[in-house]
């Protein structure tokens, strides 16, 4: 019988091209960190993957070795998932090459990119596709669990909008994944999160969005209730070229708002208009008569603009905690607790978002991709973001709070990506109908649970 050695880090030092840093490097601390600063852990060693000889290397490494395995894309989960102590992180963030081909109007995009890079690529020739509301989120862990942004009532989730991925998997082998090839694997990876393997490279189609016509509309706190209750019907039957969000907003020291109400607590309007820029301005007048605006800003820009332009709420190393449910109507009820807690956002870079998945979302059937829930109208998001360790526990508590007080008026599961670490118990009701599928595809691709760094799905059988 022949004993296989555990692979050591030097054997996986002289096999790799890319850079292995580990405990004791210069970089390690760099290299180790991830978005939320929450998460302050030390791995054995990253592996800063540049190609997929690198993703496989690691891959095999972290199996053989036994480290437990954290595959890092953007870096911005908030429960950590892209790092671990002792373990094996594959960041795969210099694999960040977008390409763009105009004709087919399809990009292959490495799965390291975030949406920044991605925008950067599309928007030189005209072209877009749905991403976040942020620009510096990965475009790995954001597709993988949905892909929730500005253009989904248009084109779907980024999910719906993916063609194929190159992924390895546990046995460290490379797949294709498509309708037409490793179908299975193509559907779990629409919406399973990092359960199959790593994603290093993604295919999307793009749509002509260039400049858009976007607004923001600060109103005062009480009227929020106005304003919630206009968008449960406005959003239900408005054109899909809208992608507007209500929120709960710190106002900021920006030129239109006053400068004596810079500090004070609103609800917010954002508004999205990827229709003909010559019909943005009227796009925006619903949101002017729904109630006073004690300020706005609204115009035509370019699309990357828009997707960019909270960024700056969300440096990297800022802790932060959040959680999330899908809502199908907003109920008085529950619209009376947004008021009670929307208005007690702890500070600028805290709030609540309400993002509205119909439209497009809805013509994808709840079992077509792993992504369950066709059905809703939002997703909801709660989010605390701050600098100060000694407000943790005061910033966790703001966010649970609200959460369990509009809970009772959503639904049961919330989307993957926005689950805090305390979400574990939450794994069924968010993949809902569609988990027994998953796990038999898990059970297909990643018996062992290697990529278990994520919501995870308990392989089948
Ligand atoms: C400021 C901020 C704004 C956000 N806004 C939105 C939003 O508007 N819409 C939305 O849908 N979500 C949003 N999110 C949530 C976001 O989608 C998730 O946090 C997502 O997991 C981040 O992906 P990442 O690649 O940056 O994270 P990472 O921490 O790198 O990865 C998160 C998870 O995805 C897996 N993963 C990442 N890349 C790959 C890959 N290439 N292959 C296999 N697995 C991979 C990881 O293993 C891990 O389980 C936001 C998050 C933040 C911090």
């Amino acid at each position: 019988m022949t004993v296989m050695n555990k692979p050591t880090v030097d054997e996986l030092r002289e096999q790799v091209r890319a850079p292995v840093v580990a405990a004791g490097d210069p970089g390690y601390d760099q290299a180790r960190a991830v978005h939320n600063g929450v998460f302050d852990k030390h791995p054995e060693l990253v592996i800063q993957a540049e190609q997929v000889a690198d993703v496989v290397a690691g891959v095999n490494y972290a199996r053989d070795a036994g480290r437990e395995l954290a595959i890092r894309g953007g870096g911005h989960s908030g429960p950590g998932f892209g790092t671990n102590d002792g373990g094996v992180v594959i960041d795969l963030s210099p694999m960040r090459t977008v390409h763009v081909d105009p004709a087919s109007q399809r990009a292959l995009v490495g799965g390291g990119a975030t949406w920044g890079d991605f925008n950067y690529a599309a928007h030189t020739f005209g072209l877009a596709t749905t991403g976040g509301i942020v620009s510096t989120t990965g475009v790995g862990g954001l597709t993988l669990g949905g892909g929730i942004g500005y253009l989904a009532r248009p084109y779907g989730l980024s999910i719906d909008n993916l063609r194929s991925a190159e992924v390895v998997t546990a046995d460290g082998q490379v797949r294709q994944a498509s309708a037409d090839e490793n179908a299975d694997l193509f559907w779990g990876l629409r919406g399973g999160g990092g359960n199959f393997g790593a994603v290093t490279s993604f295919e999307f189609d793009l749509h002509p969005v260039s400049d858009i016509y976007a607004g923001l509309f600060f109103y005062e706190l009480e009227s929020a209730p106005d304003l919630l209750r206009f968008f449960n019907t406005f959003i239900r039957e408005a054109p899909e070229a809208y992608g507007a969000f209500p929120a709960f907003q710190i106002a900021p020291p920006l030129p239109f708002i006053p400068e004596d109400r810079v500090g004070d607590t609103f609800v917010m309007a954002v508004v999205h208009w990827a229709g003909p820029i010559d019909e943005g301005e009227k796009a925006m007048e619903p949101f002017r008569s729904v109630a006073p605006v004690v300020a706005e800003m609204a115009g035509p820009m370019p699309y990357p603009a828009l997707n960019a332009a909270f960024d700056a709420f969300f440096p990297k190393g800022i802790r932060s905690y959040w959680k999330g449910h899908f809502v199908k109507e907003l109920t008085d009820a529950a619209i009376e607790q947004h008021a009670i807690y929307g208005s007690k956002v702890p500070e600028m870079s805290a709030t609540m978002h309400l993002y509205p998945i119909n439209g497009a979302c809805h013509r994808v059937g709840a079992d077509d991709t792993a992504f369950a829930y066709r059905d809703a109208t939002f997703a909801q998001v709660i989010v605390a973001a701050w600098q100060d360790p000694a407000a943790d526990e005061d910033r966790i508590r703001w966010v649970r709070d609200y959460y369990n007080a509009t809970a009772p008026d959503a639904e049961p599961g919330g989307y993957v990506n926005f689950m805090a670490d305390d979400d574990s118990g939450r794994v069924h009701d968010n993949y809902s109908r569609n988990y027994d599928q998953l796990a038999v595809v898990k059970s297909q691709y990643d018996p062992d649970n290697l990529f278990h760094l994520n919501q995870n799905i308990a392989p089948a059988g």
